[in-house]
C-alpha cells in the first residue's frame, strides 16, 4: 500500500511525462528557437515574384496513440476509481452516511473479486482517499496501463425532492422518490466508440441483474438535462464528466443506486447487493475485453 506522498509523487512523475509527451508542446518549443524574421543583412532583390506562400497547415490536436500495459501474465489492466475522497464525500445518504464510502465498498469488493482473475487485473486509483484532482485520477490510470476506466459512484437527486427526518436522534435528509442506477459515458472520451459498447455492456448485466435504470437525470432542469442514449439498459451521455473526457482508454461512469432513498440505502448497504453489482460489472468488462480487440501494443 502506498502513502499519500508516494501517490502524489507518482502522480506528479505521471503529468510531467504528459506534459513532456505533448507534441504540441514539443512543437512549440521547436518553433520558439528558429527566429522567424529575416536576418537585416539580407535584402531582398525587388523584381523578382513574391514566392507563393502556402497558408502553414494548422497544427492538429492529435493526442499520441494511447498504448496499455502489456503484462507478462497477459491480463488487461481496469482501473477503478473510487468517487470523492474521504474528506469530500460527495453526495450524503438518507441516514447521513458519505458516498465515499459507499464507492469504496464496491471497488474493494470488485477489486477483491478480480484479484485471481485470469484476464482482467485490478488497479485501484486513489485507495486511501486523498485529495487528487479528477485529471490526475485518469493520468494515474494511464501509467498503470489501464485499458479501461471505470469511475464508481451513488447517486442522490435534485434539492427540491428532499425531505426532512431524524434517524438515530440525528436530523437527516432523504427524497425516496428515485431509485436505480445510470451508467455516463462522453463523446469527448478519446475512444467514443468504445466507452459507448462497454456502457451498454455494464448497463445490460445491471437490468440483467434485476437493477433497475433511473432516469431522472434526463428531467429538464438546470444540473439535470442528461441525454438517454439507452433506456433499455440505462446509459445516459454526460459529455463533460472530467474524468471520462480526460481518460485516453475507453471510460464510463456507474452510479450504482441512490443513497438519498431509505430502502434503497438499506439495500446498497447489503454485502448480497454489494456483489451483485460486483458480480454485474466482472460480466461487462469479460464480455468488452472479448468482443473487443486488444488496443495496438
Ligand atoms: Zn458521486
Amino acid at each position: 500500500m502506498k502513502t499519500p506522498a508516494a501517490l502524489f509523487a507518482l502522480a506528479l512523475a505521471s503529468v510531467a511525462t504528459l506534459t513532456a509527451a505533448d507534441p504540441l508542446k514539443e512543437l512549440s518549443a521547436a518553433s520558439k528557437a528558429i527566429p522567424t524574421t529575416p536576418s537585416p543583412r539580407i535584402k531582398r532583390v525587388g523584381i523578382q515574384p513574391a514566392p507563393s506562400v502556402s497558408p502553414a497547415p494548422k497544427p492538429v490536436a492529435t493526442p499520441a496513440p494511447y498504448r496499455p500495459a502489456v503484462r507478462r501474465d497477459g491480463r488487461r489492466v481496469v482501473a477503478l476509481d473510487i468517487g470523492h475522497t474521504a474528506a469530500q464525500q460527495g453526495a450524503y445518504s438518507a441516514r447521513g452516511r458519505g458516498e465515499f464510502l459507499f464507492n469504496k465498498d464496491i471497488v474493494e469488493a470488485l477489486s477483491a473479486r478480480l484479484r485471481d482473475h485470469p484476464q482482467i487485473a485490478p488497479f485501484i486509483i486513489n485507495p486511501e482517499g486523498i485529495p487528487i484532482s479528477l485529471p490526475m485520477r485518469t493520468a494515474l490510470a494511464a501509467k498503470n496501463g489501464a485499458e479501461l476506466f471505470l469511475a464508481i459512484h451513488h447517486d442522490s437527486a435534485q434539492d427540491k425532492y428532499f425531505s426532512a427526518w431524524e434517524f438515530e436522534g440525528k436530523p437527516q435528509r432523504f427524497s425516496d422518490d428515485f431509485h436505480g442506477y445510470g451508467v455516463f459515458v462522453s463523446d469527448k472520451n478519446r475512444q467514443p466508440a468504445r466507452s459507448l459498447v462497454f456502457g451498454k455492456l455494464l448497463g445490460a448485466e445491471m437490468a440483467k441483474a434485476g437493477f433497475e435504470f433511473s432516469p431522472h437525470h434526463a428531467e429538464p432542469v438546470r444540473g439535470e438535462n442528461r441525454a438517454i442514449i439507452d433506456n433499455d439498459r440505462g446509459v445516459y451521455r454526460y459529455n463533460d464528466l472530467i474524468v471520462l473526457k480526460t481518460a485516453p482508454m475507453p471510460a464510463a461512469l456507474l452510479e450504482c443506486g441512490v443513497i438519498a432513498n431509505r430502502e434503497e440505502e438499506a439495500r446498497l448497504r447489503d454485502p448480497a447487493t454489494h456483489a451483485r453489482i460486483v458480480e454485474s460489472i466482472v460480466a461487462a468488462i469479460e464480455r468488452f475485453f472479448a468482443s473487443e480487440p486488444a488496443a495496438p501494443r
